[in-house]
């Protein structure tokens, strides 16, 4: 790309435009307009830019279960704390160790005396099985992009002694529970762009064919995410039921067919629980049999099934983290925000991941008054 061709994803006059057109689309509707985008990193870049204080006062924007830390079962934290207490060497993404439990997370394991370590990938956890005997279980959590990097290592010789335990999820398994929540005012869908790449925006065409609400899949620069949300608008208006790609530079149908033939070798989806949200048909990911020999789940099988039925802390009674996720509540309706939980002594999971709306709110200024940043 020459400089003469060079596109401005944050020019000001091109974002005031869109504002404003984005402004007369709400008008022309006539009536308030509730959507929802699914991405921690559509958040970020909102809150960031002040994007919100921008939209039109009909239109509303809420984030869904867009964030992998956010929807990481109590359960399945349970069961990384639970083998990381006999022992076992656990090592896993930064923010997994803050996400609370039913009754520890595993930052409060490390501190009680267990191995946790902290990774930056896929391949750094797998580094480290092979510069030891003992066996070394990777708590793969994320979504189906961090997914492919999980998948990755096993499709390369991974070493006897790494054991993947999974919380992979698969994000457009859960846009449908939502979608389908008989309550739900949802009637759009933002996608998320960079997720996108990997799966192809095909992968939601038949969430719209059954839910009948468009999706838009956008960039995350302040001009993609607003004319994402115009084009989402005008579907909504013109009750356009399809997929519209509006991260043309970046996604295609089909998506990275070498990334999603190495997602499904290694994976499966199955049913699955989402934080705070339901059981999700279809919405986990879990190692193939033919991947058993390097399947936490069946090394450490005892171990895990002595973790399950914790019951939940009474702090974590009061946590919204479900009601925020499925367009139900805003952070500032949670009575513990900013208050009994906080970055610093998270009771919720949302308040854990810079890409958690309690957290990005906390940080981005949300108001107790309800306005968001
Ligand atoms: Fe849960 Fe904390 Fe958010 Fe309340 S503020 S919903 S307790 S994460």
């Amino acid at each position: 790309m020459n400089g003469a061709e060079r596109i401005e994803f944050r020019d000001v006059a091109r974002g005031r435009a869109l504002q404003a057109r984005l402004q007369r689309a709400v008008e022309h509707a006539g009536r308030p307009i509730t959507l929802m985008h699914v991405c921690g990193s559509h958040e970020q870049a909102i809150a960031r830019y002040g994007l919100r204080a921008r939209f039109p006062r009909e239109l509303r924007v809420h984030m869904g279960p867009g964030c992998p830390v956010c929807v990481t079962d109590a359960p399945e934290i349970d069961a990384c704390v639970g083998l990381a207490r006999r022992g076992v060497r656990i090592v896993t993404y930064g923010d997994m160790l803050h996400v609370p439990g039913s009754s520890s997370s595993l930052e409060q394991a490390r501190a009680a005396g267990a191995r946790v370590d902290v990774v930056y990938s896929a391949t750094q956890a797998a580094d480290i099985a092979r510069a030891c005997a003992e066996p070394v279980v990777f708590f793969a959590t994320g979504f189906e992009t961090t997914a492919v990097a999980t998948a990755a290592i096993l499709l390369a010789s991974p070493p006897p002694n790494l054991f993947v335990l999974s919380a992979h999820k698969w994000v457009p398994a859960a846009m449908d529970v939502v979608a389908g929540a008989p309550d739900s005012k949802i009637e759009g869908y933002l996608a998320a762009g960079h997720a996108a790449t990997i799966t192809g925006h095909g992968v939601f065409e038949a969430f719209v064919e059954k839910r009948r609400r468009p999706v838009v899949v956008a960039g995350f620069e302040p001009l993609d995410i607003l004319s994402g949300l115009l084009v989402l608008v005008e579907h909504v208006v013109a009750a356009k039921a399809t997929v519209v790609k509006a991260f043309p530079r970046c996604v295609t149908r089909e998506g990275n067919t070498r990334a999603l033939v190495a997602l499904f070798r290694v994976f499966e989806r199955c049913d699955g629980d989402w934080r705070g949200i339901a059981r999700v048909p279809g919405g986990n990911l879990r190692l193939r049999p033919e991947f058993a020999p390097n399947d936490a789940g069946l090394r450490f099988g005892d171990e895990l099934s002595a973790t399950a039925g914790l019951a939940e802390p009474e702090a974590a009674s009061a946590c919204r983290c479900g009601a925020i996720m499925t367009g139900q509540a805003e952070p500032v309706d949670c009575p513990l925000f900013g208050k009994a939980c906080r970055p610093d002594a998270p009771v919720g999971a949302c308040m854990v991941s810079t890409e958690g709306p309690c957290r990005i709110g906390y940080e981005h200024g949300a108001r107790a008054d309800g306005q968001l940043p």
